[in-house]
Order: C-alpha cells, then structure tokens, then sequence
C-alpha cells in the first residue's frame, strides 16, 4: 500500500501521488476540478493535453444532459441515454478521476478534503489552481412536508418519477381501488412555472394523452387524469419572453392543464398540499399523487461552507467571482467558480466615478467632450463586458445626459448616467448555456496562463478590482480578456410545440417544425457522438413503438 503524508487542519493523508506508473504530467501545476456537470465538462472539453496534471473530483461517474431530463420522467428518452461516462471525458488530458464528493477546501494550505462516502474515507487533494463547479440543490424555501416531493435534478430523480408514474397507473386501474383514490393517484402537480415544471407537464400530458390510450387501460383513466401547475407569480416562464408564456398558457388551457397562478404552497401533507392565492384568507387544497417540486435552485452544503469561510463572500445563493471567474477573497487567482454555484459580481460603476472622469478628461477640462466620453465608455464595455450592451449607443447616452445642453458631460451628469446603468444590469441565469461559456472560457484562459508560465516573465499589471479600489496585482490572468456571456435563446418544450426566446425581443413559437429546432439544438450540443445515436434511437423507437411503460 501507499504511503501517505499526513497533514492539513484535520490531519488526514494527503494524496500528492497517484497511482499510475505513466503519469506524464506530474510535475506540472496542479488542476484539481470539483463537478462532472456542464461547468466542469465544458472545462475539461478545451483544456489541453500536458499543461496541467489535472484531478476530477465528482460523486457522480458522468456527464449528464439536464435539458433532456424531463424526457426520462416519462420513458420518451431512456435514462443512461443522457448520460456520458467522464472517463471517456477527461481521456484526451490523460486527468485522473476520483470517485467522492468535495466536502471542504482549505484555502490556506490548498488542500480539498475530500469524502469517498459517509462510511468511506476522507482525505486531502492539493491543488495549485482549484475550480468549483459543484452545481445547486432545488430550493425548498423551508416548506413543511418537502419530504413528499419529487425533485427533478439527478438521473435518479428522473427514475424515481417514471416509476412513480406507473406504480399510480397500475393502481389505478385495480378494481379495488376506490374512485376517489383513483383520481388522487392521478394527480400530478407540479409546484413551480419555470422550464423544468412546465417541461415536466408537457412530456407527462403527452405520455398520458398518447400512450395510455394505447395500451389496454381503463378508459375513465383517461377522464381523470388531471396534470396542475403551481405558479407564485401572474405567469408560467414568467423570464422568457411574454409572447412565450401567453403560447404556453393557452396551450395548456387547450389541453386542459390546470394552470393555477398567484398561489403559494403553504404546506405538503402525505396525499395533497395545501395552498393559498394571493389576496386570499382561506387555503386551499389538491390532492396528489405525484407532486413535483421545481421552484428554483439553492446552494449546495460545499458551497454554503466555502461562502461562509469567505469574509468578502455575502451572497446568500452563490459564490461570487470577479469578472475573470476567480472566487471574491482568494487573492491570488487559484480558485475559480463556474456554472449553477457561482455569480459574477456585477461592477458598480458609480463606485469608480472620479477614476472614470479624471482619466477619460484628457484635456482636464472639468467635463467630458463627446470623443472623451467615447473612449471612456469603450474601455469600461471592454473592462465591463456586461455594461458593453448598455454603453453600445454613446451618441444617445450622450445627448440623454447632457441635461445642461453644454455639449459636454460634467461630474454630475456622468454620475448619473453610471447610476442608472448600475441599476439595469442584472446577473447571468443558472443555466447550461451559460455554465457552458464559463467553462470554455475558462479552459482557454488556463491553457494561457500555462503557456505563458513557461515562456515569459511579465511586468506587474494595474488594475481597478471589481470592489473599485485601485491595486498593485501582479496577477497574469488580468492581462486576459474577462468573461463575456453571450446569450444564443432559451428553449422549452411545451408538449408537441417548441418556444424559443432569443433575446433582445426575438421569439418564435411553433408546432412540429418547432419540436424539430429543439431537438436539433440539443443534439449538436449533446457530448458525444455515442450518446447521439442512443438519442437517435429512442426517438425512433418512441415514434414507432410508443414509450415503454414496463417499470
Ligand atoms: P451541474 O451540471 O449540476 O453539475 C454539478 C456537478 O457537481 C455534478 O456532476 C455533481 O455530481 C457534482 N457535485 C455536486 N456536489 C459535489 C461535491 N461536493 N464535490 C464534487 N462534485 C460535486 N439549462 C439550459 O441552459 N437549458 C435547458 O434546457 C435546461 N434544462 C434543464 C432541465 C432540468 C431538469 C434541470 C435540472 C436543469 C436544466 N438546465 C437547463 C440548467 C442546467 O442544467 C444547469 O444550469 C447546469 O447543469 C449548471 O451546470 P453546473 O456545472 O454548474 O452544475
Ligand atoms: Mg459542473
Ligand atoms: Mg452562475
Ligand atoms: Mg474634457
Ligand atoms: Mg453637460
């Protein structure tokens, strides 16, 4: 056996070595990468070969594909079908996977303690350069009886609703069974109106309405079948566009969906929640059979540890990164967050205000010509990618704020201006798209940095901090570009229909055409060509065979 060191603040073995002979790549920096999700494989998909001795730390063996899950809830896509081994993943970098969950970091040290399970071992992994990409949990908002709840988040979510489905079927069509308990089994509520609840409602509308009838069921099940939707506000995908959410909803109320809006679930007993409209006194009751929890995502144990260990941590639902992606209070750039677990801490402009207006015044004329402020808004879009959007029309924002028609923009009229545009940016969504980006964007960025380790010493950079303060940062990654998220549309699949949102006021809806566009957005983003052809292939076997309803 080998031996390990012991060390670090709980005095566990540290595992600095590894256990295959041809391991080319010690000696180089060490990447360690917590998550087997979007973040991390997108990551590990553009990082290149033998610039890094690179570690995968994930409980999970592979990849899987969320956009297609609620597909799996109801045997349209068979479950392994979204799923992508990260062996095969992390081959080409020749990384290493370790099987166990990352349960603390210490940062001082640069050790990840890590757990193979709650009867396994713990111990420490060392990094040089870490990178988080551990996801979310659902949020539960602390709701009594959460425990009665399915969750849509893991393969074997996905598994437990499909079987649940079939168990309340079959039992439903046993002739002992009582009318009233019949239509309680075939219940199907769905707390939460975002993507994921009004997904799931669409695949268990259609398996309900094509499949069921197909098979020899009895056919008052058809009758009782009755799919509710629970929505806190006044729509369903209230954040898509609202040509979208109307498409929905009347498509819903077509097929009979009960589309319950403004309403709060107070309470889930064993067999129906408990609810309350807004401007309502009494509650309400549904009965269940199945109910669904997806009101939105909470931060997981690691990182509600790590953002508590942080002083300069103070979101309550993710960790903050500068606009380079590095964890907010780890000053020299090893730690970097990505995807569902992290948020990009927005600027704010008007914290830098007289840094702005004294350089940008070139001529120092206590006020900015119009060529002034062009080259001022240019380099903070470029500093700011996120302002870049909002900066765009100069000759507008200008004009705007040149209240005093001087020509000019003075102290007060800037500072207004920055004002305003602070209070317009709002944070990225906890999306694939976008875990996607930042994990390419990474990747790119650490096949620099390693690059230029080994060829160049550079000159220390200056550089404002997110927080506005100017410092000394000897820091490489500043000379890199920051992140800029680009947003390519939003997608959902509402049931034989597609919508699609594309941003800045562009939105399609549309009948099998549309279902086609979705499907074949998700293919060419899919991993592998192995998992597209067993994608390919239930699809086929869907539209021929019908869904298999053996459990
Ligand atoms: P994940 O992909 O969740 O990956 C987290 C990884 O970290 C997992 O491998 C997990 O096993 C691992 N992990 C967890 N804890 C630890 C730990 N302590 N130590 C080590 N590893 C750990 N987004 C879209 O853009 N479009 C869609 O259509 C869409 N549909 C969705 C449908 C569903 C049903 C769901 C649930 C999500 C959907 N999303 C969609 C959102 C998208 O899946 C997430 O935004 C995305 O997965 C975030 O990527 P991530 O890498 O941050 O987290
Ligand atoms: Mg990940
Ligand atoms: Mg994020
Ligand atoms: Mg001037
Ligand atoms: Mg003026």
């Amino acid at each position: 056996t080998l031996e390990f060191k012991r060390g670090g603040p709980k005095q566990l073995p540290i595992a600095s070595h590894f256990t295959d002979e041809k391991d080319f790549s010690i000696g180089k920096p060490r990447l360690v990468i917590l998550g087997s999700g979007w973040g991390a494989v997108s990551l590990i998909k553009e990082l290149e070969k033998d610039k890094y001795h690179v570690t995968v730390i994930s409980p999970q063996n592979y990849f899987l594909f969320t956009p297609l899950l609620p597909s799996a809830t109801v045997g349209t896509l068979e479950a392994r079908s979204l799923l992508e081994p990260i062996r095969g993943i992390i081959k080409h970098i020749c990384a290493h996977y370790l099987e166990a969950r990352a349960t603390d970091v210490c940062f001082d040290e640069k050790l990840v303690e890590v757990s193979t399970g709650p009867d396994g071992d713990s111990f420490y992994v060392p990094y040089d350069k870490l990178v988080i990409a551990v996801g979310s949990k659902s949020i539960t908002h602390g709701i009594e009886g959460i425990e009665h709840c399915h969750f849509l988040k893991t393969i074997n979510d996905a598994r437990a609703i499909r079987k649940t489905i079939m168990d309340n079927i079959e039992k439903a069509s046993l002739p002992t069974t009582s009318s009233e308990e019949r239509k309680r089994l075939l219940s199907f509520v769905v707390c939460g109106g975002g993507p994921t609840g009004v997904e799931f409602a669409a695949e268990l509308y259609d398996f309900l309405t094509e499949d069921v009838v197909k098979y020899q069921f009895p056919t008052v099940l058809r009758k009782e079948v009755q799919v509710s939707i629970i929505q806190g506000s006044d729509h369903i995908l209230n954040t898509y566009d609202k040509k979208i959410s109307d498409f929905a909803e009347k498509k819903f109320k077509r097929d009979n969906i009960n589309v319950i809006t403004n309403a709060r679930v107070q309470k889930v007993k064993e067999d129906h929640i408990i609810y309350k409209k807004k401007n309502e006194d009494e509650e309400r009751e549904l009965k269940y059979g199945l109910c669904l929890w997806s009101t939105g995502i909470a931060m997981s144990s690691l990182t509600k540890k790590i953002s508590e260990k942080l002083p300069e941590q103070k979101n309550m639902r993710a960790l903050v990164t500068d606009n380079r992606l590095r964890l907010m209070g780890i000053p020299d750039s090893s730690v970097y967050a990505i995807g569902d677990c992290s948020t990009v801490k927005n600027p704010k402009l008007v914290e830098n205000l007289m840094k702005f207006f004294t350089d940008a015044d070139v001529d120092n004329s206590g006020a900015l010509s119009y060529a002034e402020f062009q080259a001022m808004a240019k380099k903070i879009s470029r500093k700011y990618p996120i302002t870049a959007d909002h900066l765009k029309k100069a000759n507008i924002l200008f004009a705007t704020y040149d209240k005093n028609k001087s020509g000019t923009l003075e102290l007060d009229e800037l500072h207004a201006m920055l004002d305003d545009i602070d209070k317009r940016l709002t944070s990225l969504p906890a999306t694939a798209q976008v875990a996607h980006q930042q994990g390419k964007y990474l990747a790119k960025k650490l096949n620099k940095l390693a690059l230029e380790r080994s060829t160049a010493i550079f000159p220390s950079s200056t550089d404002y901090s997110v927080d506005g303060a100017e410092k000394e940062n000897p820091d490489m990654d500043d000379r890199l570009e920051p992140f800029n998220y680009a947003h390519l549309g939003s997608l959902a699949y509402i049931g034989n229909s597609a919508v699609a949102d594309f941003g800045t006021g562009y939105t399609w809806t549309g009948g099998w055409s549309a279902v086609y566009l979705w499907r074949s957005i998700y293919f060419s983003e899919q991993v592998s060509l192995r998992t597209r052809v067993l994608l390919a292939l239930d699809w086929t076997k869907g539209s021929i065979f019908g869904r298999d309803i053996s459990k």
